[in-house]
């Protein structure tokens, strides 16, 4: 049952169908839906139909009440200190993930006192470093939309900033792989498209040029498109080396810390509660992922939702990596449809594994990471059609994402609406992590402006700015150093080049994970940097023991070891990924740890 409330015939038409209560309002460019239904889905379905009956410009805010799946409340953080208490950061930024940490590391090229806080125990522990590390080329993107335009700049800018961050990124194009030969003209017409769409070098490859590039194709694929764009980084090492480069160039990241609450007063964010104490902020960055919608909400600046979908790839071990040459690689039945998922694909990781997936899935609930079988085998079953040699025993692992779409499944890269001192970075689902460095210079240069007392995005542009009595001029850092040394892998290198690295350092002649190959040198390094890292967990994603085939069997006890020597814990104190994930229970025959 709907309430009639919008003169949108269409929409109440549709929402209708929807069993429930529901209605539908348009006030501030918004469609505020509310009511009561009892599933997740029909929530998000709601959604969705208010999203395609918008007039342009404007937004979905989704309160309707779901009776039996709610969206779940965030994990917080189990212990409360006052160590940020009373603090005064020029820019406070909401989430270490890739988003909040390349905002952080751009921000630092400027003279102001940057805040990060971040509520995991690491920096990026949710979508990314739950991705498939894919630099997209941007194939299923609109001109017109914040994605489209920070995907292509974003995907430029990739070569620099991985310079830079000493991060490994590697370009060798993507496949869009198709079955039917009658297809291959309609290839060629296409190439006119990817042009006006920016997307240089697209080439259209017949079965046999196909085939003698990735030999391991379906042999019923007979013929491809091939975006040379497509690139491929690991999403964790590239969030962690922008951490760690703000952190070198004056920021602060504080890790265990959740934001609970805000006071706002006249527009303008006057305190931030944490569980670590109060922050007095002049500017807020909102980059907090699947919870950017609760951020905003405490901001008194919420005009969008988020809706987690959740998505699963299988890794295969790295001895078959040779599978394929490209980034990604997906077959397609028909010309690229309307979609709203990427549809997935084979991926040759930077570190030689494969990934296979991943699906996409609704979910109410924001930090569940469990994996489904039925997501692997669907995926398995999906992409065997587009390289046959796929078997599941080839699988080492698995992992799950949740992404944080907005129901107009676009990019929410602002200044506050409402709030003067607030910048959204909202609704980054995928193409997000190529999207970042782009992101970033945006975001940065805002909370600048806002800063100087400058441009307002605020309904009443003639509301004079609150933070600058007079405007200001805010300073360049001088001291920016936007190299970022990385820490050596032995494993890559050439056999002269570790034998000096051995000889300077005999640690990193100890084999620790021999999976993977990582030297005692490059774990005690992982617990030396910039940004505090102390968990098993943290170790294995700077420099991959536990990475391999065996994940960890081996070198578990060996790395939680070193952790405990080198931080001056006890073993039984060590944590695979914060506080309540210790490893060890206890002694075993009586014996001491
Ligand atoms: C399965 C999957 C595959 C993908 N593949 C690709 C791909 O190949 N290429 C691509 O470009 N993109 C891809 N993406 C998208 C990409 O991962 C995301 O767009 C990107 O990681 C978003 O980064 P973020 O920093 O905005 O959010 P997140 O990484 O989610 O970071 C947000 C952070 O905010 C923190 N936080 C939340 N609330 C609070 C609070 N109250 N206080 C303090 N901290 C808080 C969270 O703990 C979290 O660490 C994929 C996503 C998924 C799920």
């Amino acid at each position: 049952m709907v309430v009639y409330l919008m003169r949108n015939n269409i929409l109440t038409k549709k929402l209708a169908k929807i069993s429930g209560t529901i209605q539908a309002k348009e006030q501030d460019g918004c469609v505020w839906l509310t009511g009561k239904v009892s599933t997740w889905d029909e929530s998000v379905r709601a959604g969705m139909l208010a999203a395609g009956n918008l007039k342009k410009r404007a937004t979905v805010v989704n309160n309707i009440e779901v009776t039996d799946e709610p969206l779940t409340p965030p994990c917080l953080p189990a212990f409360s200190d006052n160590a940020l208490e009373g603090e005064k950061p020029d820019v406070l930024v909401i989430g270490g993930g890739v988003t909040g940490c390349a905002v952080a590391r751009e921000l630092s090229r400027y003279d102001i006192k940057i805040l990060l806080v971040e509520k995991e125990h690491d920096v990026a522990l949710h979508a990314s470093s739950r991705n498939d590390g894919m630099v997209h080329v941007g194939i299923d993107l609109h001109k017109g939309t914040k994605k489209y335009h920070y995907n292509m700049r974003g995907n430029a800018m990739y070569g620099e900033v991985c310079h830079e961050l000493g991060v490994a990124f590697e370009r060798p194009g993507q496949y869009l792989c198709f079955a039917s030969r009658l297809l291959k003209p309609v290839l060629y017409l296409s190439l006119a498209y990817w042009k006006y769409m920016g997307i240089s070098g697209v080439r259209v490859l017949g079965k046999k040029e196909l085939m003698r590039l990735e030999r391991n194709l379906a042999k019923d694929l007979s013929c491809a498109l091939y975006f040379p764009s497509g690139g491929v980084v690991c999403p964790y090492n590239l969030t962690i080396a922008y951490a760690e480069n703000a952190v070198q160039n004056g920021a602060r990241v504080m890790l265990d810390t959740a934001v609970t609450g805000m006071s706002v007063d006249g527009g303008t964010i006057t305190k931030v509660r944490t569980n670590r104490g109060a922050i007095y902020p002049r500017v807020v960055i909102n980059a907090a992922g699947v919870f950017a919608e609760d951020i905003a909400g405490m901001a008194k600046d919420r005009f969008y939702s988020i809706h987690p979908r959740k998505g699963a790839n299988a890794i295969l071990d790295s001895k078959y990596s040779g599978f394929v040459a490209s980034t990604n690689i997906s077959k397609l039945g028909k010309l690229p449809a309307k979609t709203h998922s990427k549809g997935g694909g084979i991926v040759r990781t930077v570190h030689g594994n494969l990934l296979i997936g991943p699906d996409a899935h609704e979910t109410n609930e924001r930090e569940d990471f469990a994996t489904e079988a039925a997501s692997i085998r669907t995926s398995f079953e999906k992409f065997r059609a587009t390289s046959a040699v796929l078997h599941e025993s080839q699988i080492i692992t698995y992992f799950t994402g949740v992404r944080a779409p907005t129901y107009e499944e676009d990019f929410v890269v602002c200044k506050g609406k409402r709030t003067r001192n607030l910048v959204h970075a909202a609704g980054i689902q995928s193409p997000g992590l190529t999207a970042a460095p782009a992101i970033a210079v945006d975001v940065a240069r805002f909370a600048v402006e806002i800063l100087e007392g400058g441009k307002s995005n605020s309904a009443n542009e003639n509301t004079p700015r609150p933070l600058a009595e007079s405007p200001v001029t805010i300073r360049k850092n001088e001291n920016f150093n936007p190299l970022r040394v990385p820490i050596p892998h032995l494993a890559k290198l050439e056999i002269d080049d570790r034998q000096k690295l051995i000889a300077q350092n005999p640690d990193y002649g100890v084999i620790v994970c021999r999976c993977e190959e990582v030297s005692r040198g490059e774990i005690l390094d992982s617990l030396r940097r910039p940004l505090p890292c102390d968990t098993i967990d943290g170790v294995k994603r700077r420099v991959r023991p536990g990475m391999g085939r065996c994940q960890g069997g081996f070198c578990g006890p060996l790395v939680l070891q070193l952790i405990a020597r080198e931080k001056g814990i006890t073993p039984d104190a060590v944590c695979k990924s914060g506080a309540g994930s210790e490893v060890l229970f206890g002694p075993t025959k009586g014996g001491a740890v």
